[in-house]
């Protein structure tokens, strides 16, 4: 039997998969084949990363020195990225279950976060401030210290790198926790950082149990912010142990992300844009446009085009050519996936297509749900309220736009909104009123790395991307000087 490849915690540079290590294996999403194992850190390969990170902190120039410097390594690392973005890819595909196309898609987006974060890593600026009598007031952005990055396993190095690297531009030394399903690209991705040059001990990879290692990463009293991207329960408890800490906590957790679509829309365009908000990366995405309200007067020939794109897609395993929908995660989400079908079709709903576990030569093995389309579904039914985290859209109709924005405002949630209108005015009338931190118009889900993205209401707190986002990793210090000369004796 060929011996699997070995992945490990990167501790201040050193990747530790000594014999001695417990390890789990790792499935192919695809197949359910063995594809490598990974070594459980410990609570004490936790506090031995902060430990070592708290070090690099204090001693390496990272910190302490030139933005400029932070720069040019960040550069230099997204070059080295977009060099081997193809095994990266590759890796995460197998790893995920992802296709090729949207491995690439997401590794081209580190990349340019490494090249946009960069490019602020030497303008954090501070302000002067005027005040009363001959004193200068100003203020100086410092890095907070040791950052933690709590990563999900549906888009494994996006996510992680998406809070990691404006924390390394500010000058932060980071400990990331990948998800224990997927682990593989950001432990290669510490090894590349290394060789960008990136001092030791700035980037530490654990890997293993969130129970136990991500407690004992915010547990730790060396953890100066921590960034979380996951589940709300997850959220939830990480907030809590943050709260305990004094320290700040940004959360990005999930979604029922509505679609709405008016009776003008292009409705072609719609449902191509419906469809990959839904049937991407198997539906697992925490902005998935998983509820679409549709105007009364385009809903059946939307259903149409919408059943036509879904039995139309070619599943396979994500690295094959030309397939369009990969596996889910693992066994464990596929189950979860197909209880909220059975769900739906208990609460009333009629299921359009899909609704099932696909079969095939290449499918029977592997964690694949057909992509599902559920009408009729009451809005109150638990498959229309809650994340299902797959490729399951259910359909609602309107007649008038206030209807529309009820149902579409009537969740816990508030990450993302999706509109199709050909309607200026509608659009702009719609997009103040959707209760969402993202709103897109007549486009598939999509952010830039200069965009903030934020969830609302149970979607999360704090705010990611951007300039601020940067910021966010850094505190503001007032300095006061007295720079009179002091007072003549009468
Ligand atoms: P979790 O929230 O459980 O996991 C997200 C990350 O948090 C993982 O790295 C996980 O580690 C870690 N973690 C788990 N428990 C703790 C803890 N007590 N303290 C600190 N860290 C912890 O998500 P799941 O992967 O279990 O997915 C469950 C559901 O969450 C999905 O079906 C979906 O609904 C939602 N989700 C939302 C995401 C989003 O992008 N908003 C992303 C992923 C999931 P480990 O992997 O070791 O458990």
């Amino acid at each position: 039997m060929a011996s699997e490849a070995v992945y490990g915690p990167v501790i201040g540079g050193v990747e530790s998969v000594e014999p001695h290590r417990e390890t789990a294996e790792l499935l192919d999403p695809a197949t359910n084949r063995p594809l490598a194992r990974v070594a459980l850190g410990s609570a004490e390969d936790a506090a031995r990363a902060m430990e070592v990170a708290q070090a690099a902190f204090e001693t390496s120039p990272w910190s302490a020195g030139d933005g400029a410097q932070r720069a040019k390594v960040l550069l230099r690392l997204a070059q080295l990225l977009e060099q081997q973005q193809e095994e990266f890819a590759v890796l995460e595909s197998r790893n995920m279950g992802k296709t090729l196309r949207e491995s690439r898609i997401d590794v081209g987006y580190v990349v340019r976060t490494l090249e946009y974060v960069s490019g602020l890593a030497d303008k954090l600026e501070g302000t002067t401030i005027p005040v009363p009598g001959s004193r200068f007031n100003y203020t100086v952005r410092e890095p907070l210290g040791v950052t933690v990055h709590i990563a999900p396993w549906n888009y494994p190095l996006l996510l992680a790198m998406r809070s990691v690297a404006p924390a390394l531009a500010a000058g932060n030394a980071a400990v990331l926790k990948p998800a224990s399903l997927t682990p593989l690209t950001a432990v290669r991705f510490a090894r590349l950082a290394k060789t960008a040059g990136l001092p030791d001990g700035i980037l530490n990879v654990v890997t293993g149990p969130g129970g136990r290692l991500g407690e004992a990463l915010v547990r730790d009293k060396r953890c100066r912010s921590v960034t979380f991207t996951g589940s709300s329960e997850v959220g939830r408890r990480i907030s809590v142990l943050a709260a305990e800490r004094l320290v700040p906590a940004t959360l990005e957790l999930g979604g029922k992300s509505p679609i709405v679509v008016l009776a003008d829309a292009d409705l072609d365009r719609a449902a191509r844009g419906v469809g990959f908000g839904i049937f991407g990366n198997a539906g697992q995405m925490c902005w998935a446009g998983s509820r679409l309200i549709v105007h009364e007067s385009v809903r059946l020939p939307l259903l149409d085009k919408l059943r036509g794109l879904a039995e139309a897609l070619v599943l396979g395993p994500g690295t094959d050519d030309g397939v369009e929908m990969g596996p889910l995660v693992s066994r464990e989400q596929e189950s979860r996936v197909l209880d909220y079908v059975g769900v739906a079709r208990e609460d009333g709903g009629t299921i359009v297509t899909g609704g099932a576990k696909a079969s095939g030569p290449k499918l029977a093995d592997g964690n694949f749900v057909r992509p599902t389309v559920v009408a009729d579904l009451p809005p109150a039914s638990r498959a229309a309220r809650e994340e299902i985290f797959g490729p399951v859209l259910s359909v609602f109709g309107f007649r008038e736009l206030d209807e529309a924005v009820r149902l579409a405002n009537e969740t816990p949630y508030g990450l993302f909104a999706g509109l199709w209108t050909r309607d200026l005015a509608a659009a702009h009338t719609l997009a103040r009123r959707l209760e969402a931190g993202t709103v897109v118009v007549n486009e598939p889900p999509l952010t830039f790395p200069q965009s903030p993205f934020a969830g609302f209401k149970d979607s999360g707190l704090g705010s990611e991307q951007g300039v601020a986002g940067v910021a966010s990793y850094t505190r503001v210090k007032n300095v006061l000087l007295n720079v009179g000369l002091p007072k003549k004796k009468a």
